[in-house]
């Protein structure tokens, strides 16, 4: 590559202090004048993917057809299953409903 120059630094204009500063470009990095968060809005929103990253998902604890089950135990297993299914679809509906309400 032609460019020999050290690694570019770039530079933002702190929107606290409105003095520019250095900075790598991250949502986390801080202002050199005043300590503010440069870009506090988008660290918030990975802050909240990163937590809805970690939140486990509805937990739909199906009931567990074992290999040596009997014919009519799985017959009956498998109608549980199905209503926990309809269940979790329902819930999954109010969710949604919930959403869109809340816009
Ligand atoms: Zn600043």
């Amino acid at each position: 590559m032609p460019d020999s120059s050290p690694a570019f630094a770039a530079t933002k204009k702190c929107p606290h202090c409105g003095r520019w500063t250095e900075w790598q470009q991250q949502p986390t990095d801080r202002c050199q004048h005043c300590g503010q968060v440069l870009e506090p809005r988008r660290a918030a929103s990975d802050q909240t993917r990163q937590q809805q990253a970690d939140a486990p998902l509805a937990p739909v604890l199906l009931i567990e057809i074992k290999p040596d089950d009997g014919p009519v135990v799985r017959f009956f297993k498998h109608i549980i299953r199905s209503g926990q299914l309809a269940f979790a679809a329902i819930m999954a509906f109010f969710v949604w409903l919930v959403t869109v309400a809340a816009g």
